[in-house]
């Protein structure tokens, strides 16, 4: 069930998304060889926590396969794509393609946004893909407007991808959330224009493509969490929280 939120829901939305916001600018400036992404990790529950609000990845999942999730963000690096593990025996190299994805809840209400960052100098080739991820973004953002459909959101993020021949991961989409971090529905970063759900003041979405330098393809690593390109090729991944309203798409998760 898709459910329409109050003004005043989303205004916590908005608080959470401004609190992950100041998490990712503290953490932005932590990044430097040699940091290893469970330091990252003390630093973003160590701010969430201070700000009243509280790391919704941590503990989160975990199944007959899977542990929870044992961190209150996910560090992935290079190949992989989503939902990395912070750990002490990971360490930060120069050259490395760094993504950090950060979610909370502040008075029961959910923000989940990420961001892709390069430590130090990258081939031209990965710049280009950062920068054509956060387009794919900001294109779905731009198509979140009420009387849109949901395939209008992920056709705008496919063509960005196609512009450059990336990969999209397929098998991870962005959603709808609020009371819960994954609500319905299930936002795909490809589909065809005019076709699914139609757009309706008042629905918040975490937009969130995952380009790939190479193919499509994405593994579980043994850790139950990991998702890494099957080709070796480096990944990128923004997210936002936004929220449709009359006018198009505000969005909750920046400063
Ligand atoms: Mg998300």
């Amino acid at each position: 069930m898709v459910t329409i939120k109050r003004p005043e829901e989303v205004a916590r939305m908005r608080h959470a998304g401004t609190i992950l916001a100041d998490v990712l600018r503290v953490l932005e400036g932590e990044l430097r060889p040699d940091v290893t992404t469970a330091d990252l990790d003390v630093i973003a529950e160590r701010m969430i926590r201070d700000a009243g609000a509280t790391p919704s990845f941590l503990g989160y999942g975990g199944s007959r396969q899977t542990i929870p999730f044992p961190g209150s963000i996910c560090v992935s690096l290079n190949d992989e794509v989503v939902h990395g593990i912070p750990s002490t025996g990971r360490r930060i190299g120069a050259g490395d393609v760094v993504k950090l994805d950060i979610g909370c809840i502040w008075q029961g209400w959910h923000a989940d946004t990420a961001r892709t960052f390069a430590v130090g100098p990258i081939p031209e080739r990965l710049t280009r893909l950062i920068d054509a991820t956060r387009r794919g973004m900001e294109a779905g953002i731009a198509a979140a407007v009420p009387g849109n459909r949901l395939g209008d959101v992920g056709a705008a993020i496919e063509a960005v991808a196609h512009e450059h021949s990336y990969g999209i991961v397929r098998p991870f989409v962005g959603h709808g959330i609020g009371t819960a971090m994954h609500e319905d529905p299930q936002v795909p970063n490809y589909g065809r224009v005019g076709t699914g759900m139609r757009i309706e003041a008042g629905m918040c979405f975490a937009i969130e493509p995952m380009f790939n330098l190479g193919g499509d393809d994405v593994a579980l690593l043994d850790d139950g969490w990991t998702v890494v390109t099957t080709d070796g090729s480096v990944s990128a991944h923004f997210e936002d929280t936004i929220a449709v309203t009359p006018s198009g798409p505000e969005v909750l998760t920046r400063a």
